[in-house]
């Protein structure tokens, strides 16, 4: 007889963006005339670049050739992009990342869950609460979570992220093996400099933790003393594997395609884990098209990265028009200088899920309840500059003049 795995069984069900997607359907099909502005996406809106598009479609006749078609490549990408990302992502930080530390992969969110192979069980977690909801369901999924009790997993060490530590968790009391950290953060918008990211590096070395850094949103940073890398950090070698993607940073999500690093000098239990990850990825895993990371090596042509810091620049403005306009209808709000989230207080100690449908009635605006991301959102809700400039511009008017 079949069994399934019973940890699928103890996942709440998505209920984030199924129950947006049901208040949000429910409204509209009380009020058909009514046009809805969404603030709530995470996704990206402007198409690929030009770059991106011409060196994707080279690479398109390259395999429509006999000399120049390319069949299964190397299980951790092809050099040329591997070289670039060294190169333009790491070098220009002083970040001490070689190409071949580098496995290209087809995105971070894949990454972040599948890492969980090479580990056992057995490893103690930590999520920063609120949280991208991709850690916590893939602990949970291989059974590292424990049990959901309606609001927590009984098993994960949950580091608090609100306005007393400018979300950025402070060190757990309960030692964790496994730690989660994202900045420039989804949901909150926060970043984290080089002396808090220390802190965390140490407590890592010291406690022979390992973390693993999601940089989706490298890109975004505007400030100075912001670490683009956590190898920026000295020892992070020792104890970091860190995510990246071409999603947020070149309009990918649809095409997907990321990095993950893992140094040569990240060992435990005498296993090099660049070695234990390329014996995963060579089993389970055969590559990015070709096409694919000839579009991403693009990215980092001088015309390329003029064009998706461009991109950018968009999201980034209506960032700002979001951050601008909350704050002259008097709400507290957080994020949007290093990175395209604003995380908005709600006013007078409002529900996250009642200021939403606040929001949905008087001003027709979709946001995201701070709540779906963990406790620690309650009061929060989460808006983002990935949509477009004149509706977003639209939007917030819509709620300063509801908040009057
Ligand atoms: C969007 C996002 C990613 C990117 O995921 P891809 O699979 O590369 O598209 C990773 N981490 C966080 C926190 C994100 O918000």
């Amino acid at each position: 007889m079949v069994k399934l795995n019973e940890n699928f069984a103890k996942l709440p069900g998505s209920y984030l963006f199924a129950e947006i997607a049901r208040r949000t359907a429910e409204y509209t099909k009380a009020n058909p005339d009514r046009r809805l502005i969404k603030l709530g996406i995470g996704d990206v809106t402007q198409p690929l670049s030009p770059s991106v598009i011409s060196a994707m479609h080279k690479a398109v006749d390259e395999m429509g050739s006999k000399e120049s078609f390319m069949g299964y490549g190397p299980y951790e990408g092809y050099a040329f992009l591997r070289e670039a990302i060294v190169s333009h992502d790491y070098a220009p930080f002083g970040a001490p990342i070689s190409a071949d530390e580098i496995f290209i992969s087809d995105g971070a969110k894949s990454d972040c869950g599948n890492i969980g192979d090479i580990f056992s069980e057995d490893n103690i977690v930590a999520v920063c609460d609120p949280v991208y909801p991709v850690y916590v369901d893939v602990n949970a999924m291989a059974g590292r979570a424990g049990d959901y009790d309606g609001t927590r997993w009984t098993n994960l060490v949950y580091l608090p992220c609100n306005e007393r530590n400018g979300f950025i968790p402070e060190l757990p009391v309960r030692k964790p093996d496994i730690i989660y950290l994202c900045f420039p953060n989804n949901p909150t918008g926060a970043a984290a400099n080089k002396e808090q990211l220390k802190l965390w590096v140490d407590y890592a070395l010291r406690n022979d933790a390992i973390i693993l850094f999601d940089a989706a949103y490298r890109e975004y940073i505007t400030e100075p003393d912001i670490p683009h890398s956590i190898y920026e950090i000295e020892g992070a070698t020792e104890c970091a594997i860190e995510f990246c993607s071409f999603s947020k940073t070149a309009g990918f999500t649809g095409t997907r395609c990321g990095y993950t690093t893992i140094p040569r000098a990240l060992k435990r239990e005498g296993e090099s884990l660049y070695d234990v990850w390329m014996r995963r990825q060579s089993s389970k895993y055969n590559g990015t098209p070709y096409i694919i990371q000839r579009g991403a090596e693009a990215v980092y042509s001088p015309e390329g990265e003029r064009e998706y810091k461009q991109q950018i620049a968009y999201y980034m403005n209506n960032a700002a028009v979001i951050r601008d306009g909350l704050k002259q209808a008097g709400l507290t709000v957080y994020g949007g200088v290093n990175s395209p989230y604003i995380w908005a207080k709600t006013p007078d100690g409002m529900q996250s899920w009642d200021f939403f449908d606040k929001l949905l009635r008087e001003a027709n605006v979709v946001t995201t309840p701070g709540a779906g991301f963990g406790p620690e959102g309650e009061g929060f809700i989460r808006l983002t500059g990935f949509g477009d400039a004149e509706a977003t511009k639209q939007a917030i008017e819509r709620i300063v003049g509801t908040l009057k």
